[in-house]
């Protein structure tokens, strides 16, 4: 049996962020994910990594988020993106609460590289976004940073792996039991073998996200979450230039991000006891949504939804206040006094914390094994963030639009060098797979190589493919065709995997179909009968190895 000297559970933000940590001081690192990297919480998120100033109560973590968004400026900097943002004003008592906001956000904006709030007319905010609603009184103009949650993932997950650390993917925890030597020994299922397997560790870091207490609970111990979920509308198009906070029908802050080539607008946030595995955005969440902020952008009912998003976020359990009252830090949870020594649970954070909530519970562990190493993850970049990239001289070298060359930079970085070099050999590589985003056959083929997905939705998540405004009416059946070459798989198995991929979609597509939307879906549904031959009489589910096996 393997014996490490950390498991971590979980393959979100949190859970990679660890791995790192535990990786780049010298431990013996296990990373376990049931699904795929960045499969759950964190791909919900909006990526947003704000300075905390939404949780102006709390000044420690707008200190701590602030912080964080320097490192990750040094850290990540090819995948953060600065984007301005207008908070358009249409009553008196909106100016009041902009004061406390812009004085807060000020203070900080210099260690930060953004400029102070700035106070626009009704004319100047127009200039800016002519699609707010002409009445507003004044608008105020700050910036944010943003990050890619599932590249942030990925990048966390194959730097700790570069460092040594093994990282499982479709591997689930079922059992976890204390040794009579006082290690723990955690029993996983390899979904992709149908296998069981047994390792054993000195200290088990659970980073669950929703699933943390159940993980807690199979060594009896007692977790405590309070489940909030959220949902995300994301529309067909840029629906603004610019990034809208607004205030909602019941006064609290949403927002309208332009995103890649769509828009992202959200969010709701209810205290939930649904499974996280089954969430779902609602009709209600969608329309609260819609009516707040069609006060502030009149037309946004004009763009297509093409699809929702729904996370549960896993707040630290305090309970009698409303949810906007609820921390937005984090809690590491030491189960020893409950009597389970070398159980470490996390409650709460956010995706801009995950590097801090990292380095927080390394140094439990490395006290635990009696180690004295320092945290190296904010001075040391992740992968192809080492230095910036000169994109119009690649796009100049390698004859591509500059367009996929900085959509490529704003993924991988100085890697996107190795994905060019392969289209040396292969000059066809450089066809565009998916128009929306847009993603060139190289980079899929490197993806698949170098970053372990073993699906068509975690090549989703590697390089944003059919995320974009046909949501992979186009790209699907190619770069099947892509995986099926790389991974050696057989003809039925690409149309599974079509099969999986369009079902999954499906999910997130369903809660807002309706007007133009449902024409676009039964142009999707012709295609993928009509060319991919989905609607024969004998296509049929095959059943994956785990699902032959229970
Ligand atoms: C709608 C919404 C918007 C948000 N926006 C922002 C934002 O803009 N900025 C920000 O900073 N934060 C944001 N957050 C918060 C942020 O997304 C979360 O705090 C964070 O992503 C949680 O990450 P995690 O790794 O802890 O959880 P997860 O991403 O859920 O990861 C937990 C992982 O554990 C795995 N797992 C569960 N059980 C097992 C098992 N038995 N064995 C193996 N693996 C298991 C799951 O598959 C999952 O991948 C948002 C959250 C929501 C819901």
């Amino acid at each position: 049996m393997n014996e490490y000297d950390v498991i971590i559970i979980g393959g979100g933000s949190t859970g990679t962020a660890v791995a790192r940590d535990c990786a780049m001081r010298g431990l013996k690192t296990l990373m376990l994910e049931r699904d795929d990297i960045a499969s759950a919480t964190v791909g919900t998120c909006a990526g947003m990594i704000s300075s905390g100033l939404k949780y102006m109560e709390e000044p420690d973590i707008v200190d701590m988020c602030s912080q964080e968004v320097v490192y990750f400026k040094r850290i990540a900097q090819n995948i953060i993106m600065k984007n301005p943002i207008l908070t358009p004003m249409l009553e008196m008592s909106d100016l009041s609460s902009g004061g406390n906001f812009a004085e807060e956000y000020s203070k900080r904006a210099a260690s930060r590289d953004v400029p102070p709030v700035l106070f626009l007319t009704p004319e100047d905010s127009l200039k800016i976004e002519p699609k707010i609603n002409p009445e507003l009184i004044a608008s105020m103009y700050f910036e944010e940073y943003f990050i890619d949650p599932f590249r942030l993932c990925i990048l966390q997950a194959l730097d700790a792996r570069r460092r040594g650390a093994d990282i499982r993917t479709y591997c689930e925890v079922t059992e976890m039991k204390k040794t009579s030597g006082n290690m723990i020994e955690v029993a996983f299922f390899n979904r992709l073998t149908a296998q069981k397997e047994l390792v054993t560790a000195k200290v088990v870091v659970n980073a669950g996200g929703p699933w943390a207490d159940k993980i807690a609970g199979l060594l009896n111990a007692r977790l405590e979450i309070r489940l909030n979920k959220g949902a995300h509308v994301i529309l067909d198009r840029r629906v603004v230039n610019v990034g809208i906070i607004a205030k909602a029908v019941d006064g609290r802050m949403i927002y309208l991000f332009p995103h890649e080539n769509t828009a992202l607008l959200g969010t709701t946030a209810l205290d939930s006891w649904e499974d996280p595995d089954t969430l779902v955005a609602s009709y209600d969440e969608i329309e609260y949504l819609l009516k707040s902020i069609e006060w502030v952008v009149p037309s946004i009912r004009q763009a297509r939804i093409i699809r929702t998003m729904e996370g549960a976020r896993p707040l630290v359990a305090q309970w009698k206040i409303p949810e906007g009252k609820v921390t937005r830090g984090y809690q590491v949870v030491d189960h020893a006094p409950d009597g389970i020594d070398g159980l470490l649970s996390f409650t709460g954070g956010k995706l801009v914390m995950c590097r801090h909530m990292a380095e927080s519970v390394t140094d439990m562990v490395c006290k635990k094994l009696g180690k004295d190493i320092k945290c190296t993850t904010h001075i040391e970049p992740l992968p192809g963030n080492e230095a910036s990239v000169d994109v119009l001289a690649l796009a100049a070298q390698y004859n591509i639009s500059r367009h996929a060359v900085e959509r490529l930079r704003a993924r991988r970085g100085t890697e996107l060098g190795k994905v060019l070099e392969l289209t040396r050999e292969h000059p066809e590589w450089l066809s565009t797979i998916c128009a929306c985003e847009p993603v060139i056959e190289a980079e899929i083929r490197y993806a698949i190589r170098e970053e372990f997905p073993q699906t068509l939705n975690d090549l989703r998540r590697r390089v944003r493919l059919g995320t974009g405004p046909c949501q992979g009416t186009l790209c699907t059946f190619k770069a099947a065709g892509i995986l099926a070459d790389e991974l050696g798989l057989s003809g039925e198995q690409f149309q599974l995997e079509i099969l999986d991929y369009l079902s999954e979609r499906w999910k997130g597509k369903r809660p807002p179909m309706r007007g133009e939307q449902l024409s676009q879906e039964e142009v999707v549904q012709g295609i993928y009968a009509c060319v991919a031959n989905l609607d024969r009489s004998d296509a049929h589910y095959e059943p994956k190895p785990w699902e032959e096996a229970s």
